[in-house]
């Protein structure tokens, strides 16, 4: 085992499971796979699965397939499959030359249905979906025979062979695997494995007018790959005795075995491919990677990196009941990474004008600055400074209470890095809005302290509005209100979007040394939080930053609060 999954923490079940096979000699190599329907971007939910998958051939010296389950043409596309390939590799992993799709199997999958038929396991059905569901019975009693059941091999593969060639339209009837109407788990009660579909499929074109059924499909799959472990979660527990079943039933010449871990879920997000569809659909996001979304894509740009997301799957762990995970664990894990590596900056995000009446206006210095103050190996960057600045609107106050540390007539305060300034006068627009504030600073503390040891508590950060670069800043929050935005089953889930979630500043303003910022750099705004460039909306002449995250989690301050 290599050191990635640190070897102080004990193993999860999963992988305990698959070193007690690898000692057994069950196996001598593990294959694993992840499996997406191409029908929607990643989430962070499949980024547990990735991470598990991937993690484990990574461990083991063993490769984790990549398969497409791509059987429901009508919802899937190419596109879906390029931004999930992209996703993978970005979070880091590989799958080498093991790119897989269920279409390329769809010859074998016929064939074994054929074989199913032939060993009187299989029958083709024309009860419509209506009559299919009042046979199955319910939790508490039996199923009934479909009246099809009984039809011979040979009037089963004549008619199969009819559905297969486009001669049946739709909905007529399905191929149904035989097994037995009086099953305890409801999905054993004569499934449906093959259905028509005249629909065009992104890889196989109109070849097929059938598609195998998930549960047909995806087993066989695993054997035809040799996977050892096929990973998925707790929903598929009742799905696994027809897993074995079909399997069995054709004796085919390997088993994948089939286990169940704990799906994720996060709280105030909803996290199914289906509902993150209708908030792209619906506009209520701007596109699958709006960073406000828990897709891989949305997160990526927002500015999380694949460190911090490997971190939160590893601190979550694998479990085997299905459990809520707090938001501010996932915020956690992106603030860590980005506290040890992200340089520090000045930046002003609601700027108010100061001017320093005792600076001479035509001079210009130099100041000197940490990137990390906790890291002085990251080196230094110059600072320029000038007789008119900027500072954070809310680091002024009118009639400031006592233990307001910052900006207010007669009050003095350390500018980052510069000098100690004293606010003398406040300029205020035609409304009595502040407008400006005339400050004067004690040339004898440049870098910040005073020779005569005077203290002066508080410290704020500033940028040079001759030197500053504007920016548009945008201010995330949840995407939702709820914890759970789908808790109420007679309410539609978007009834919980959150419409302060987005919150853009249009007149912010930088440091300049960040004039050469690319998408890939992440920054720590002093004071602020955790910034990256917008990497799509984002161009040198118009700055869009995205706040990643903010410095310490203000959501648990607000519970404390309460
Ligand atoms: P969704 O319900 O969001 O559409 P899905 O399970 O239908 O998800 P698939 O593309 O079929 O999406 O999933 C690929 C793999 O990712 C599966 O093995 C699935 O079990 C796993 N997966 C999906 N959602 C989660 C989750 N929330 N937590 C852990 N694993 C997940
Ligand atoms: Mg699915």
């Amino acid at each position: 085992m290599s050191t990635e999954n640190s070897t102080e923490k004990p193993l999860d079940f999963i992988r305990q499971i698959i070193a007690r096979d690898l000692k057994s000699g069950k196996h001598k190599r593990i294959v694993t796979r992840f499996p997406p329907e191409p029908n929607g971007f990643l989430h962070i939910g499949h980024a547990k699965s990735i991470c598990l998958n991937f993690g484990i051939a990574r461990e083991n010296d063993s490769v984790c397939h990549l398969r497409f389950d791509d059987t429901n043409p009508g919802k899937e596309s190419t596109e879906y499959v390029e931004a999930i390939k992209n996703d993978v590799r970005w979070l880091g992993f590989s799958w080498g030359e093991h790119l897989y799709y269920a279409s390329d199997y769809f010859d074998q999958l016929h064939d074994f249905a054929v074989q199913l038929i032939q060993l009187g396991k299989a029958y083709v059905c024309h009860l419509d979906s209506e009559e299919m569901r009042d046979y199955r019975g319910t939790l508490t009693e039996p199923g009934k025979n479909s009246p099809y059941r009984d039809r011979t091999v040979e009037e089963n593969l004549a008619l199969f062979s009819q559905m297969k060639n486009g001669e049946l339209p739709e909905g007529t009837c399905a191929l149904r695997a035989k097994i037995d109407m009086a099953s305890p788990n409801i999905l054993m009660r004569d499934p449906v494995i093959y259905r028509i579909m005249k629909t065009s499929h992104h890889r196989t074109g109109d070849k097929w007018c059938i598609y195998p059924m998930y549960d047909f499909c995806h087993c066989l799959s695993d054997m035809i790959e040799g996977i050892t472990h096929s990973l998925c979660t707790l929903e598929f527990e009742n799905n696994r005795p027809l897993y074995d079943w079909v399997l069995d039933t054709l004796k085919t010449p390997c088993h994948p075995r089939q286990y169940e871990f704990a799906r994720l879920n996060i709280n105030y997000t909803v996290m199914s491919k289906r509902k993150l569809l209708q908030l792209v659909d619906n506009n209520h996001v701007q596109g699958w990677d709006d960073p406000r979304m828990l897709t891989i894509s949305g997160l990526r740009r927002r500015g999380y990196t694949p460190a911090s997301i490997k971190n939160f799957c590893d601190i979550i762990g694998m479990g085997k009941r299905d459990s809520w995970i707090d938001m501010g664990v996932l915020e956690n894990a992106v603030r860590d990474d980005l506290n040890e590596h992200a340089p520090r900056v000045l930046a002003v995000l609601r700027p108010l004008k100061v001017v320093i009446t005792n600076y001479p206006e035509d001079k210009e210095e130099e100041l000197i600055a940490q990137n990390h103050p906790q890291k002085p190996e990251m080196g230094t960057r110059p600072l320029p400074f000038c007789r008119e600045i900027y500072v954070e609107e809310t680091d002024f106050m009118e009639d400031a209470p006592r233990k307001f540390f910052r900006l207010s007539v007669g009050r003095e305060v350390r500018l980052r890095y510069a000098y100690l300034v004293t606010c003398q006068e406040v300029i205020k627009d035609d409304t009595g809005k502040v407008i400006e504030l005339r400050c004067t600073y004690d040339p004898d503390t440049r870098g910040g302290s005073a020779p005569d040891g005077r203290k002066v508590k508080g410290t704020i950060h500033w940028v040079s509005a001759r030197h500053g670069i504007r920016t548009q800043v945008r201010l995330y929050d949840r995407l939702f209100t709820a914890e759970n935005p789908d808790m109420d089953k007679d309410k539609d889930f978007k009834e919980f979007l959150n419409p302060e979630s987005l919150q853009s500043l249009h007149d912010s303003i930088l440091e300049p040394s960040l004039a050469d910022a690319t998408p890939d750099d992440r920054f720590q705004f002093e004071r602020q939080g955790y910034f990256c460039l917008d990497s799509k909306d984002s161009s040198k002449e118009n700055p869009v930053f995205n706040r990643i995250v903010t410095l310490r989690d203000s959501w648990a301050r607000m519970k404390k609060k309460k």
